[in-house]
């Protein structure tokens, strides 16, 4: 989650902006060590159905702004994160179609 909040009251241009982490709500800090996260669609080659690839990133200012991006306030919040991402991968592939939209979903000719 993220939250920007302006200072243009006072006429400067400065934007506070604050991040929480997205498993636990705890809120960003200066020197907290936080990771960014990404779930991906990914095909390996072209007869693979397409699944989600999550991709993991030491926490970067910049990357954080993404839209897609997944905050995590430390190592537990990114595990659960695995853990959910995992458990939802999994039941991708045995209920096909479920979720994120059928066209999404490749069948593959034997
Ligand atoms: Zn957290």
């Amino acid at each position: 989650m993220r939250y920007l909040s302006s200072a243009a009251m006072r006429g400067d241009m400065t934007w506070t902006e604050t991040f929480n982490c997205d498993i636990c709500g705890k809120q960003k800090g200066i020197v907290d060590h936080w990771w960014l996260a990404w779930s991906e669609p990914f095909i390996p080659h072209a007869e693979a159905p397409e699944r989600h690839m999550l991709k993991l990133y030491p926490w970067e200012n910049m990357l954080a702004h993404d839209a897609n991006a997944r905050h995590l306030c430390g190592q537990a919040c990114l595990q659960k994160l695995v853990d959910r991402w995992m458990n939802g991968e999994m039941g991708m592939s045995h209920a096909a179609a479920a979720v994120g939209g059928r066209d999404n979903v490749r069948e593959i000719k034997k």
